[in-house]
């Protein structure tokens, strides 16, 4: 998982005109659900295909939680960061229906992570706390979510993860955002091998490189020359773009760790993780 800003792409203008519109859906649902008012209407304004676009577009076609790129091979789900029919353990909560085509609490995500047997309904909250569950409760500060969305807290710290893959929660947060978005299944953790291998690979070429100008400084600027092109190589690897950026950028961390007195490779690898 890697931090997304929201505000690098524009709120679809059709969640903000029908929202506002007091005939509208949003406005009908909470009526319905709060005063008694009408009949049910079913959810649809936030699977309108400009709003999965726009998702699309701000998580960089991948899954918001596991960084698997989806768009290729599935049309991905709209994913309610707090459900909007209900909440996992809360039998008497109807969900947070009223923020259904909320811009802020829709991702894009896979249908594995986002499925019943991981994300689905569940919103845990962090002990004392109290569930929102009308409308007019503020539930950012009633609610303390045990679940990390990636547009409203930063993940790099939540999560540790291994050159094979493996992915650990390291807060309270984090353990609970891989449990419940399941990002310790098998196969994902296959895919993110791939990738983590790779990483790994290159950063141990630098530290060779490195090793080598220091058995003969004749071959000084050849070197310098294949460590830029890996440095410029990893860049990619990392960029948001990428999957399992946030992985990647972990295992450059781990080493700059292991070899913090490889100050020239700690120097070249900053390069590499520049701005994140
Ligand atoms: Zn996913």
């Amino acid at each position: 998982m890697i931090k997304v800003d929201r505000a690098s792409v524009a709120e679809p203008t059709i969640l903000i005109t029908k929202n506002a519109d007091l005939h509208g859906e949003r406005n009908k649902i909470i009526q319905y659900h709060e005063n008694g008012i009408g009949v049910k209407v079913d959810f649809s304004l936030y699977s309108k295909p400009e709003v999965k676009e726009a998702l699309r577009t701000l998580f960089n076609h991948k899954c918001a939680y596991c960084e698997s790129r989806v768009s290729h091979i599935d049309h991905g789900d709209v994913e309610h960061w707090r459900p909007k029919g209900g909440v996992t353990g809360q039998s008497g909560h109807k969900g947070y229906y009223w923020l259904a085509s909320e811009w802020d609490n829709l991702l894009l995500a896979c249908s594995i992570c986002n499925g019943k047997g991981y994300k689905g309904n569940h919103f845990p909250l962090a002990a004392g706390y109290t569930y929102a569950t009308k409308s007019k409760d503020d539930y950012r500060t009633l609610e303390k979510p045990l679940l990390i969305n990636p547009c409203e807290t930063d993940p790099t710290n939540h999560f540790g993860f291994n050159h094979l893959g493996f992915i650990k929660g390291l807060t309270i947060e984090g353990k609970q955002s891989v449990l419940s978005y399941g990002l310790h299944r098998d196969l994902l953790t296959m895919e993110r091998k791939k990738e983590a291998e790779v990483v790994a690979r290159e950063l141990r070429q630098i530290i060779e490189l490195i090793a080598d100008t220091i058995r003969d400084n004749s071959r000084s600027s050849i070197n310098k020359r294949k460590i830029k092109e890996i440095v410029s190589f990893l860049r990619k690897r990392v960029s948001s773009e990428y999957q399992y950026a946030g992985m990647s950028r972990r295992i450059i961390r781990n080493f700059q760790s292991t070899y913090k007195n490889n100050l020239v490779f700690v120097e070249w690898t900053k390069k590499i993780l520049k701005g994140y």
